[in-house]
């Protein structure tokens, strides 16, 4: 089918996520406009678009208003590791809330549909378990993960007020943790970090005593949930859910990253930092009945990736 058409943009389209969706975008025919002010994003994640005729980057930063006639947005810029979030927090809630506002403005005046990068962060440290989207979540509104945690809350906040006064055609994904290659060497989140210390025979770092849970998604499972929710019908707004429901230690993850690849690290424990959530696993109820999508991808296959991405990086 010819999408050439169909003009599309993604914001914080040369991070992690954004570029394995700028690629699956181009592969199914559509136009894409990348606008990302490589913060935490690089070019080298969307090498391969760059000779495609339907890709355009736009190094830009969405707190600055923007306008561009398209079909569809999703907006997917801001820095998602707790390290680069909380590195100048004022500026991570700009891009949350300002962002969000301007990338609405631009859906209301070209008529597109938008749909909102969210979190499981918004349910904070959660007290019900699993986190379904009725729950209202336990968020400390200033500690040092709210400028994250409020930023996004406040960015579903814009995104239900838009849709309820102007009609505009809205989309909202909470994305539980989500890992694969082209995460950044530096990113600092808990897998990547793990894989280089392991490949690298260094400790690991467990913060804390390693016994909160997270609950991992493999990239290709997760993009395959967002262009569902991005193609379903207009009536299905969410917030939704999309995440593995296989939930682990932090510990347990240190076993098998150690097992895949085959490591002499130990475990070098540190303070756990302020405001950790201690579990955390969806309820992806929703997800499987309104879109037909849950993960396949199991913790195995996932780490084998990741791990083969992160010994080239490292060559
Ligand atoms: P990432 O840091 O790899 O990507 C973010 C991208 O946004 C980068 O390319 C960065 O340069 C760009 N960016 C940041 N601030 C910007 C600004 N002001 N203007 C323009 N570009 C800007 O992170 P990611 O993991 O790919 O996350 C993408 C989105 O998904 C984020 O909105 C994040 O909150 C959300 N999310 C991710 C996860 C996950 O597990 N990966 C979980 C929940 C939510
Ligand atoms: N974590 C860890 N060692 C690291 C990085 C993270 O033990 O080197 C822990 C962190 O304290 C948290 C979990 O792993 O409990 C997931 O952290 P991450 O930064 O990946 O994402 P979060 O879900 O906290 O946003």
């Amino acid at each position: 089918m010819d999408q050439s058409n169909h003009r599309v943009l993604i914001t914080g389209g040369a991070g992690f996520l954004g570029s394995h969706l700028t690629k699956r975008m181009l592969e199914q025919g559509y136009s894409v406009i990348v606008l990302d002010d490589l913060s935490t994003g690089s070019l080298k994640n969307l090498a391969e678009c760059k000779d495609n005729e339907n890709f355009t980057f736009m190094e830009h930063d969405i707190i600055d208003p923007i306008d561009l006639d398209v079909d569809w947005i999703f907006n997917f810029a801001c820095p998602a590791s707790p390290v680069h979030y909380q590195k100048d927090p004022v500026r991570t809630t700009k891009t949350s809330v300002l962002g969000a506002l301007n990338m609405l403005e631009l859906a209301k005046k070209h008529g597109a549909r938008i749909m909102q990068a969210s979190t499981s962060e918004v349910y904070g440290d959660p007290l019900e378990h699993p986190q379904t989207e009725q729950y209202r979540g336990h968020v400390n509104p200033i500690g040092i993960r709210a400028c994250y945690d409020e930023g996004k809350r406040c960015a579903e906040s814009l995104f239900f007020d838009y849709h309820r006064m102007h009609n505009v055609d809205i989309k909202v994904i909470r994305i539980f943790n989500t890992y694969g290659p082209n995460m950044d060497v530096n990113d600092g989140r808990v897998v990547s970090n793990f894989i280089i210390q392991a490949l690298q025979n260094e400790p690991l770092t467990v913060y804390g005593d390693g016994t909160q849970t997270r609950s991992f998604c493999y990239v290709d499972d997760l993009i395959n949930g967002i262009i569902a929710m991005m193609q379903s019908d207009k009536e299905i707004t969410g917030p939704i859910n999309l995440g593995n429901c296989d939930e682990f230690t932090v510990l347990d993850l240190v076993k098998h990253v150690k097992s895949f690849t085959d490591s002499s690290s130990v475990i070098s424990f540190k303070p756990l930092p302020e405001d950790d959530p201690t579990q955390r696993c969806p309820d992806i109820t929703q997800a499987k009945s309104l879109l037909g999508w849950e993960p396949k991808v199991d913790l195995k296959h996932g780490l084998e990736q990741t791990v083969e991405y992160f010994a080239k990086e490292l060559e």
